[in-house]
């Protein structure tokens, strides 16, 4: 895999969150403030222009600088920070198991930018299990086809199960208890941008 993977990826979750705007900002509108739909969407439009602008050979550094500059919410400067340093993990060319170690350093910078673990109802609750879910195929020695199902799959999974958690970070917690019964948006999400992994994996 090389750098035309890694933009197929970033458009693939362009797409994605383009599809899902709508329930994206209705989660949000649940347990936040209605605009993470629009925030993602907004950025990961910038993404793709910048993609077709800029240096072909660093899609991911591209993506996270510009999700980190132009997405106002948390999760702009998260995503991109996520993209950034699996930027910084991989060569040009990388095999699964270097993809799996580059994700898991994203989702870990994730965690120590945002200062949360897995269970505040985030989306680390679904990148997490995906970091893992992949790490566990490398094991196995899966295609990468496979491993990026797996991933897809504990990310929705992962997404899922924070419906009954009661947030404890980001605006969602202002909510405290009233948190519980809704599925976090950011966590919905990731398992869009995870599984994004398995649309591109059937072009590049
Ligand atoms: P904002 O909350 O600023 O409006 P968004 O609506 O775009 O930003 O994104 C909200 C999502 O960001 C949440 O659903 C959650 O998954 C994620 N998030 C918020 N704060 C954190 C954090 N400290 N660590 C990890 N993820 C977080
Ligand atoms: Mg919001």
């Amino acid at each position: 895999m090389d750098a035309a993977f890694c933009a197929a990826w970033l458009e693939a979750a362009a797409l994605a969150v383009a599809a899902e705007r709508e329930r994206l900002t209705d989660l949000d509108a649940a347990i936040g403030d209605a605009d993470h739909g629009a925030n993602l969407d907004r950025g990961f439009s910038e993404v793709r222009q910048a993609l077709a602008a800029g240096e072909p050979g660093r899609p991911l550094a591209v993506a996270g600088v510009t999700l980190i500059r132009k997405v106002g919410g948390a999760s702009g400067p998260l995503y991109g920070s996520l993209l950034r340093a699996m930027g910084k993990a991989l060569g040009e060319s990388f095999t699964l198991d270097e993809f799996a170690v580059a994700f898991q350093a994203g989702v870990d910078e994730v965690a120590r930018l945002g200062k949360a673990v897995e269970g505040d109802k985030t989306m680390l609750d679904a990148l997490g299990p995906a970091a893992r879910a992949l790490a566990g195929a490398v094991r196995d020695g899966a295609e990468p086809r496979a491993g990026f199902e797996q991933a897809a799959q504990a990310a929705r999974a992962g997404a899922l199960a924070t419906v009954p958690l009661v947030a404890r970070k980001g605006r969602a917690s202002y909510l405290g208890e009233r948190s519980a019964g809704h599925e976090d948006p950011g966590a919905a999400s990731s398992a869009l941008i995870v599984g994004a992994l398995v649309t591109a994996d059937g072009e590049a």
